[in-house]
């Protein structure tokens, strides 16, 4: 009789424990406005309160139970199984090269699609230079410049509503304001501040370590979300400059110098409400809002190299000399996604990335394993869900300019950002590794960075509990557009004119 009991006492433990996670999947699920993933959870709900009064009231049931909650257990064990880390992520952004790098040319600025949209002015001795080179973006980049700027018409998909779009673009102005002060040496870091004690004295010297904690520290002070530190790798530096912000014409097509030895890489998290509202214009404001807040905290930890007497340059908006996601994946942020993001630790793709670059000796990050490419794998959520059918759906990843990597489509991505106002990130946030970092997510995350059968069948339940289809959710109300815009559906590639 007694060890009737306990065996019920021990079952209802274990059926407990595993009431209380699907009372946090709901919980989670309905914060996050997922319109499908609650009704998994009170079903889940149910067969546990079910099978917790199965267990007090009819006693033959406990021993099948305790073979099923054995088998579940065994399985939860199997999860934890630490895995070896293999990921190429581990070998930094150099790992994602094709052949040892051989094949790898670097980036060359005027290529992008914002140096061509906003920088060439037809006309111009530049505008026709580049398109002499490059007859074959001549059409493509026309159509896509009669559209207006990297935004188009901005807010176009909630009809321009005005308090939205005056929100982005007097975030966008803040790394406007800034960009010109992005290369910080001792002597104009002292000139700029009365503070800065005059003359600028030689440089502070600081052990590595000591300077990176300081660095991070004052960098998390500032506000940055994330923070790792690298060495340059030459090759994530732009080849040749093409973005021109300030009139400094003579500069377009010139060679980026070499890069300084040290960066801070930096993440911003975005919000996950504001994302949530993607394609509509609360996702662009978050995405404007950071890039001012990358601004901001670039700028002031360069001129803080400068005036500790290093020389530093911002990266942020208004200022890339170098590519921020190799980068990132360099300084231990993350890993490259599928959707061409950094997948961020902790945020996912629902970040920003900045850095400073500095000739300070700083002690380095590694690079880190998430589990994201493998599930990148089998999700293929964004891909499925992206609007213009940009991303790919293949498990199978493509060489591009020597890189083996999912390739997106950037022209049919961009022309979607014109048409509809913003800068879409739909894909940013259905993307499982965006949603935030707590509870039932915080575990789910602990179990892919160190589990190879979690990274394989995760994404599978995720599909099944979440759905593939991708619905923007209600903003919050103070960034909430016109009514009979909210929610609607963005117009898609399919019925594009
Ligand atoms: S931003 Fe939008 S259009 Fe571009 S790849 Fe992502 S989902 Fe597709
Ligand atoms: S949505 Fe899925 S496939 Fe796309 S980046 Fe995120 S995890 Fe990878």
């Amino acid at each position: 009789m007694a060890n009737g009991w306990i065996l019920a006492g021990a079952l209802f433990l274990v059926n407990l424990g595993f009431f209380v996670l699907w009372v946090l999947f709901t919980y989670e699920s309905m914060r996050e406005q997922e319109p499908r993933a609650p009704r998994f959870g009170w079903a889940g709900m149910g067969v546990h309160a079910l099978v917790g009064i199965l267990i007090l009231a009819w006693p033959s049931s406990r021993v099948p139970l305790a073979w099923l909650f054995g088998l579940l257990l065994a399985g939860g064990v199997f999860f934890l199984l630490p895995i070896p880390g293999k990921a190429r992520s581990l070998r930094g952004a150099a790992g994602y090269l094709a052949r040892d790098g051989a094949a790898f040319e670097k980036m060359d600025e005027r290529e992008s699609m914002f140096a061509r949209n906003r920088s060439l002015r037809p006309g111009s001795p530049e505008y026709d230079r580049y398109y002499e080179a490059h007859p074959e973006h001549r059409e493509y980049d026309e159509r896509r410049r009669a559209r207006g700027g990297p935004l188009g018409r901005p807010g176009a998909i909630d009809g321009g509503y005005r308090p939205n779009v005056a929100m982005l673009a007097s975030s966008f102005e803040l790394p406007n304001m800034v960009g010109d002060k992005a290369r910080v040496d001792p002597a104009s870091a002292a000139g700029q501040s009365s503070y800065a004690g005059g003359d600028a004295p030689g440089p502070e010297p600081l052990d590595p370590e000591k300077a990176s904690r300081i660095v991070k520290g004052w960098a998390g002070r500032l506000g940055a979300d994330l923070v790792g530190i690298c060495r340059v790798d030459p090759r994530w530096a732009y080849s040749r400059r093409g973005e021109i912000h300030y009139g400094e014409w003579e500069s377009w097509g010139r060679e980026v110098p070499d890069p300084l030895p040290y960066a801070v890489v930096i993440a911003t998290e975005m919000d996950s409400g504001m994302v949530a509202a993607a394609p509509h214009t609360p996702s662009v404001v978050e995405s404007a809002c950071n890039y001012s807040r990358g601004a901001y905290i670039t700028t002031i930890l360069a001129q803080w190299f400068g005036t500790m007497g290093y020389r530093a340059v911002a990266e942020h908006n208004r200022h890339y000399d170098l590519l921020m996601v190799p980068l990132a994946v360099d300084a231990g942020l993350g890993e490259l996604g599928r959707l061409g993001y950094l997948i961020a630790d902790r945020f996912g793709p629902r970040v920003r990335l900045f850095a400073v670059q500095t000739d300070m000796p700083l002690a380095v990050d590694r690079p880190v394993d998430l589990g994201a490419e493998r599930f990148c794998e089998a999700c293929k959520k964004c891909a499925e869900a992206c609007p213009s059918k940009s991303l790919p759906l293949e498990r199978e990843q493509g060489e591009d300019r020597g890189i083996v990597r999912w390739k997106m489509n950037a022209e049919t991505c961009f022309d979607y950002w014109g048409r509809i106002g913003t800068d879409c990130c739909v894909c940013m946030a259905v993307c499982p590794f965006s949603r935030p970092y707590r509870s039932i997510h915080r575990l789910v995350r602990f179990l892919l960075r160190r589990s190879l059968p979690a990274q394989r069948l995760f994404p599978y339940i995720d599909n099944l509990l979440y759905g593939r289809r991708w619905r923007s959710r209600p903003a919050p109300n103070w960034a909430a557009f016109p009514k009979e815009r909210r929610g609607g559906r963005a117009p898609s590639a399919q019925n594009r004119a």
